[in-house]
């Protein structure tokens, strides 16, 4: 069985990304800006913004982190961003969800010009991927996806069922696998007999929220399983899909923590240098 080491993945891609920033800074002589909102002190949201920091600075990008208080009022968030939309050092803008319950989501990911929209949330970016036009994917599908491909360049023809259908993660999947000609059953919580659909897939990806749902007999042998899954149990973060069992049959499987998780991070940097590319 191959361990998808996704803490190695997203390091190489990050030297790539490095070498790539090098280059756009000797010919645009600028360097690509991630511009990040943080509203609130939610502890995970602290976190993952400051890997975000982190990771923008060791490649190379211009980064910076605007913090705002809990109550906040929205329009002052909807004015930066009208801001940031204009500002021609800034070439990606993410708003930190989750959001204070005052604040409309949709109406912050909409204002977030589409040219911008790092995570690849705005409907724009949404219908963009679904049409084949480019467009931001967002991070996490778009890491499972490289993933994938890393395993198995070719795609066409694999059946491949995405467990799960947020707009974060299963739906933007299953576009990105519906382009890699792969025939693609998307399941949800409504979905009958799961472990049946599962059981066709030649890849499985799985992205609910229930620790340990997928199971070794759901999965035939020789099944590429990525496993988006974060669930903090007493046992400590486990994923979607019971490691061990499913380690036994898969032709490769990610681990959780240090598999999907680090490429979402990564990710984010590709798109913020991908929209800098589009923009000049
Ligand atoms: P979400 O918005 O809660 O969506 C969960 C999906 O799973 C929904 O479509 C739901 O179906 C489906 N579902 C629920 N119970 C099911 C069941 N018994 N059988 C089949 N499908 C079922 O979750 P999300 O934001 O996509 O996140 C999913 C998981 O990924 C979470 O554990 C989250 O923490 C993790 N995550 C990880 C990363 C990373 O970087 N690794 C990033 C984001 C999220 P309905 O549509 O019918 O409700």
């Amino acid at each position: 069985m191959i361990l998808i080491d996704g803490k190695k993945e997203a390091a190489d891609l990050r030297s790539k990304l490095k070498a790539e920033v090098i280059g756009l800074k000797k010919k645009f002589n600028k360097v690509p800006g991630l511009t990040v909102i943080l509203i609130g002190n939610f502890a995970p949201s602290q976190i993952y913004v400051r890997n975000k920091e982190k990771s923008a600075n060791e490649v190379g990008l211009k980064s910076e982190v605007i913090k705002y208080p809990e109550n906040v009022e929205e329009n002052i968030i909807l004015k930066k961003i009208e801001d940031l939309n204009k500002d021609q050092n800034v070439s990606g803008i993410l708003v930190q969800l989750p959001l204070p319950k005052h604040i409309d989501k949709k109406k912050i990911i909409e204002a977030i010009s589409p040219q911008k929209d790092v995570d690849g949330f705005h409907p724009i970016s949404v219908g963009n991927l679904a049409s084949g036009y480019e467009a931001s994917i967002p991070c996490t599908p778009l890491g499972c996806y490289l993933l994938i491909k890393k395993i198995e360049p070719n795609l066409s023809g694999k059946k491949a069922v995405v467990v799960g259908r947020s707009n974060l993660n299963g739906k933007p999947m299953t576009q990105l696998l519906l382009k890699e000609n792969c025939t693609v059953t998307i399941t949800h919580s409504k979905t009958k007999d799961l472990k049946s659909e599962c059981l066709k897939g030649d890849i499985i990806i799985a992205a609910v929220g229930i620790p340990k749902l997928i199971k070794g007999d759901w999965v035939k042998k020789g099944t590429i399983v990525i496993d988006v899954g974060i669930n903090k149990t007493d046992q400590g973060i486990v994923g979607d899909v019971d490691y061990d069992e499913v380690s036994k049959v898969a032709k490769a499987l990610t681990p959780v923590p240090g598999g999907v998780g680090p490429m979402t991070i990564a990710c984010l940097l590709k798109n913020t240098i991908d929209c800098f590319k589009r923009s000049n």
